[in-house]
């Protein structure tokens, strides 16, 4: 499934039929689709958030909270099998196995995650658990996995056919080379492991601000295709992957998961809209900050997304190619591009 037949499924089923480029620049000649603040509204990264919004906008608009939309909406790539690199289907790790991350925080700052979780479906679901059920924030592991049973989640062979076959493929050459997010046109096209060729890793990091002004975030991801067994990446650590502050706003972020965790990036941009910074701004302060550290991450993707205690909504990556969804009562299907510094 590539990134274009992704996207369309998600147009059709709101009713338009609008390729990738195209559906951007259709929703930016509505003069709807800014990030310029609105409530209630959630935002979601890539082209998959288009669907995953419009779930979380059944909470939304019907006035309820923030926390059960994103976690809704994150439920949405979870479950869909033509997506790789979330949930069910995700592309396993280096020895078969598929391992999960998620976290998820709430308007109180309470938060919860699970990370290198098998077997388990919906981790953003077990994520809320542990926030909700447990006096901790974050279960690994088998641990998480015998939580989320005891909790009632079925236990199943996350492993699709098709991901099967893409390990085998990959074991061919079994080269572990994270590929940058560059071109709409490769999302998941294949295996990965040549750049240009294919991605191997995307996530999907979820905020939402709700009608009583309540901010919520979700993030969950199988995480980089091929990876070591028992590597964890950005997306359940609370801070990098996701951070919420009510009284300022919320980030999140997808791409290579160590620089983001080196930086705690989502922290960071959270930090920078409490000086004052737009979160497009802040979004950008963050991937510079990876750049003049290590300039070299240049050849990899990351990208941040944020959104503010007025709804307004912001990303920057490092290269081009990250896309954003945005979902509030004007538009429910609005994808916009990412601005990027290379
Ligand atoms: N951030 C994810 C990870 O490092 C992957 C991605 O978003 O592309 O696991």
């Amino acid at each position: 499934m590539d990134r274009r037949r992704f996207l369309q499924g998600a147009t059709l089923a709101s009713g338009l039929a609008l390729s990738g480029s195209g559906l951007a620049k259709a929703a930016a000649s509505t003069g709807k689709a800014s990030g310029a603040g609105k409530v209630p509204r959630v935002c979601s990264t890539w082209d998959f958030g288009v669907a995953a919004n419009q779930a979380a906008w059944k909470v939304l608009s019907t006035g309820g909270r923030a926390l059960d939309a994103v976690e809704q909406g994150a439920r949405v790539p979870e479950a869909d099998l033509r997506n790789h690199s979330v949930g069910r289907a995700g592309y396993p790790d280096r020895d078969g196995k598929v391992t999960l991350d998620a976290s998820i925080m709430d308007e109180h700052g309470n938060c919860g995650a699970v990370a290198a979780m098998e077997h388990i479906a919906h981790p953003i679901s077990v994520a809320r658990r542990v926030m909700e059920r447990t006096p901790h924030v974050l279960l690994v592991g088998d641990g998480a996995t015998q939580f989320a049973i005891e909790q009632g989640f079925p236990r199943e062979e996350l492993l699709t056919p098709e991901s099967d076959k893409a390990w085998h493929e990959w074991l061919k050459t079994a080269k572990y080379k994270p590929v940058a997010n560059s071109e709409v046109k490769t999302y998941n096209a294949g295996p990965g492991g040549t750049p240009g060729d294919a991605s191997n890793h995307d996530t999907i990091g979820m905020l939402a601000i709700d009608a009583h002004g309540n901010l919520s975030g979700a993030c969950t991801t199988s995480g980089m295709a091929w990876k070591m067994h028992g590597r964890v990446g950005d997306s359940p650590i609370i801070g990098a992957g996701l951070y919420v502050d009510n009284d300022i706003g919320g980030a999140t972020s997808t791409g290579v998961g160590e620089e983001v965790i080196r930086n705690v990036g989502s922290f960071l941009v959270v930090e920078l809209m409490r000086q004052g910074r737009s979160p497009e701004d802040a979004c950008r302060e963050a991937v510079e900050r990876i750049l003049r550290r290590k300039p070299e991450a240049k050849g990899v993707q990351v990208g941040f997304l944020a959104m503010d205690k007025k709804g307004n909504v912001g990303a920057w990556s490092i290269q081009k190619g990250f896309s954003y969804a945005i979902c509030d009562a004007d538009r429910q299907d609005t994808l916009l591009p990412g601005k990027s510094t290379y």
